[in-house]
């Protein structure tokens, strides 16, 4: 297929993987995080892992969208299916996010709530055109790829006048949470695992563009090479950031140029700024609170926000105890690590967060890379 093939090629892959080889220093281990889930899919789908030497370890960060979301932001979702009657939409992964009370937004369907999977914003803006009848709320989870089809769903009920139509907005924002990685109090309960370096996200660079992560690569010295979801372009931003560590160099390098620009998309970005606001703080799940890492519906807005229109107020509640999610989404542990891994927890049956998306560590070992364990 062109355009994608070229990018899998396995020929071009043992090229990079050697030249990755002769690149790393033997004397020195490098870490590198990956952010992005559809990176930590990339790298167990492909087994890129495997082409690095045993000195390049890759670590998955917390760039799964459904990951991320809090009980506490399900349960809110659950109570306005099952206690105020409203029609739910959201997307598929979403469903099956573990909650209170041994629920899920699948389970809570199950008892009876009028709970809709759906594509997109858009998707959901037709059912309250269709049901006008009924409330119909947009459950609006992810990271900033996602947030301006909210935008446009929430400006186009306003121009139509719906009046049936609202958003429970749980967008959040990338470089808040890179900036708890690097240093919230937490990494002193979980310790902490060096990092030489990030793989910068795909998509939601196409929207913020490489410029907010100078910051990173400025204040806390660590390289950022921003890369595409195909294999080669994560072996290839690998060499880069070897090559950026072994020289002492510290700096934002974008290998996914055909789709991602300093700037970004500007014209969303605009949209954005226009709809949501920053939260002081938004809970995540691993992350605990993160301080203006979550976005809210502006006030100007206020009629299609469905924490002002129903009476759900955010609780937070404490994962599963034995769920190893919040290290694992620090980098601090490995998915095996956790004693539920591929036992109780599996995809059919998460326990954790991070088992329910495939771009999910633990979904991903548990999927691509489990055998090894056993090897
Ligand atoms: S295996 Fe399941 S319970 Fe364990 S950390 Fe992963 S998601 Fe959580």
């Amino acid at each position: 297929m062109k355009y994608i093939d070229e990018f899998r090629d396995g020929d071009l892959a043992r090229g990079l993987s050697a030249a990755i080889r002769q690149a790393a220093v033997p004397a020195r281990s490098y870490h590198f995080m990956e952010f992005c889930g559809g990176h930590t899919h990339a790298i167990s789908r492909y087994g890129v892992a495997d082409l690095l030497p045993d000195n390049v370890r890759m670590i998955h960060g917390p760039g799964c969208p459904v990951c991320v979301l809090p009980v506490g932001r399900v349960d809110m979702a659950i109570r306005l299916a099952l206690d105020c009657g409203v029609t739910l939409c959201t997307y598929g992964d979403t469903l099956r996010v573990p909650a209170s009370d041994s629920l899920s937004l699948m389970k809570a369907k199950a008892r009876g709530g009028d709970i809709r999977m759906v594509y997109s914003s858009a998707d959901a803006l037709k059912v309250a055109q269709a049901n006008p009848e009924k409330q119909v709320v947009f459950f609006a989870i992810g990271f900033e790829t996602t947030t301006p089809p909210t935008a446009v769903a929430i400006k186009q009920a306003q121009a139509l006048g719906l009046k049936n139509f609202s958003v429970l907005c749980c967008h959040v924002l990338t470089p808040s949470a890179i900036s708890t990685i690097l240093e919230s109090p937490e990494v002193r309960q979980w310790g902490t695992v060096p990092l030489d370096g990030f793989i910068g996200p795909a998509h939601v660079s196409t929207i913020i563009g490489s410029q907010p992560y100078e910051f990173f690569a400025e204040e806390y010295r660590k390289p950022v090479v921003i890369a595409g979801f195909e294999p080669l372009d994560v072996m290839q931003a690998i060499l880069m950031l070897v090559k950026q560590v072994n020289e002492g160099r510290a700096v934002v390098e974008n290998e996914f140029s055909r789709a991602v620009t300093r700037e970004g998309n500007v014209k969303a970005q605009n949209l954005v700024a226009e709809v949501f606001e920053l939260r002081r703080q938004f809970e995540w799940r691993g992350l605990n609170v993160v301080p203006y890492s979550g976005l809210k519906i502006r006030k100007e807005f206020a009629e299609f926000d469905a924490e002002q229109r129903f009476p759900v107020a955010y609780v937070s509640v404490a994962d599963n105890r034995a769920c190893e999610c919040g290290a694992i989404l620090r980098g601090v542990k490995k998915p095996q690590d956790c004693k539920l891994f591929g036992t109780v927890c599996t995809p059919e049956n998460p326990v954790g967060s991070c088992m329910v998306s495939s771009e999910g560590a633990c979904a991903a070992h548990y999927t691509y890379g489990r055998y090894k364990d056993f090897q």
